[in-house]
């Protein structure tokens, strides 16, 4: 490993941080790489499953620098060790509160294990949850039968018959790892056209000629059933009406994300979807808008950084674009030169 260079040392006990970030996915690491090069003390509160969700994927081959594609988790393995060679501290416990007014006033104070740490900025990277269906029998299965990732839970269905819901690039890609190990893959969308990427809807459609993939359009997944385990779905076909019983081991449900926002929804300006919401720049204060933050969110010092605000984008290279830009507006905020190198 390259050697730790530090600018600037952590505070005492007692004292803030410069910047707390909140998070551990593409957008946190990259906020920590260029605070910490900007001589701000940084923390990441990472969560006790760090990583984002990267760490449930195989292969990423649209990062740019990885001509050969790199497994997601050696990805943020690496995006760790450079913030923290640069001396980002990196604890991982999840937070729980946050206080961005403290009555007595000061620095913002964040709650992680009990454990109470000060910063004089904060920037949000906390990302998106799973999205589930919510229908009869699905978080009682969670777990046994039920999964939201197949490079997670793949080998445990071996030889077994597998279905996965949705239509994206992500219900593509765990269709793809399945292949590798059940002996049937049903894909079950809502539509008639999926609306993953071209790239991957071919190697699905190829799959599909070869038998190893089959699909069901236009259906909905109205129950799980199961004693212990699942044991079979009930399904529906929403042109013709009709339902039916599908006997079937394991279910992968990947349709979408939602914003981890729950803690912030007192606290900062969200959309109607519970996205955190960028303000304008022509909505800050007289300061703030001369120095345009781009990634400042309702409360003076907090910025926010990928999947947690963006529902459009929502790649990896993108939160770690936004990551930066939250990086640079945390520095500028705190009146610190910017790197650029
Ligand atoms: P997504 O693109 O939003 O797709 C969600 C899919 O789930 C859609 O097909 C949607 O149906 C379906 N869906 C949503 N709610 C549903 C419900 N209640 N019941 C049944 N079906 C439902 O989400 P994603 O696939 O997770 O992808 C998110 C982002 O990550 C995208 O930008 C994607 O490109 C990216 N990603 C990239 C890769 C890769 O490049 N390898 C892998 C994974 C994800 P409709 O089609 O009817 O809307």
């Amino acid at each position: 490993m390259s050697e730790k260079i530090e600018f600037t040392p952590k505070p005492k006990e007692g004292e803030p941080w410069d910047v707390a970030i909140v998070g551990s996915g593409p957008a946190s690491l990259t906020a920590a790489i260029y605070t910490t090069r900007g001589a701000a003390s940084t923390l990441i509160l990472g969560g006790e499953i760090w990583g984002g969700q990267l760490m449930l994927t195989t292969t990423v081959d649209n990062y740019p620098g990885f001509p050969e594609g790199v497994q997601g988790p050696d990805l943020m393995q690496l995006m760790r060790k450079q913030a923290e060679r640069f001396g980002a501290e990196f604890v991982q416990k999840s937070v729980e509160s946050i206080n961005f007014n403290p009555p007595a006033g000061g620095p913002k104070e964040l709650i992680a294990d009990g454990k109470k740490y000060l910063a004089k900025s904060v920037i949000i990277a906390t990302g998106a949850d799973t999205k589930w269906l919510g229908v009869a029998g699905e978080e009682k299965l969670r777990g046994r039968g039920v999964s939201s990732c197949a490079p997670c839970d793949a080998p445990f269905f071996k030889e077994k018959n597998v279905a996965v819901v949705g239509g994206g690039d992500a219900a593509m890609e765990e269709a793809l790892v399945l292949t590798k190990y059940a002996s049937s893959v049903t894909m079950i969308h809502r539509r008639n056209e999926f609306k993953a990427s071209a790239a991957m809807q071919k190697r699905v459609f190829d799959k599909e000629k070869e038998g190893k993939i089959k699909i069901l359009w236009n259906t909905e997944i109205v129950e799980f059933i199961g004693d212990q385990k699942l044991e079979k779905i009930k399904i529906k076909n929403n042109q013709s009406g009709e339902t039916t019983e599908m006997p079937i081991d394991g279910v992968f449900v990947a349709i979408g994300h939602i914003p981890a926002t729950e803690m912030f929804k007192d606290k900062l300006e969200l959309d109607e979807r519970g996205y955190i919401v960028r303000m304008p720049t022509e909505h800050q204060g007289e300061v703030e808008e001369k120095k345009h933050f781009h990634t400042k969110t309702s409360y003076p010092g907090v910025f926010v950084a990928g999947d947690v605000h963006d529902h459009v984008y929502r790649q990896a290279i993108t939160a770690a674009g936004f990551g930066c830009m939250a990086g640079m507006d945390a520095l500028r905020y705190l009146d610190k030169a910017t790197p650029s190198w």
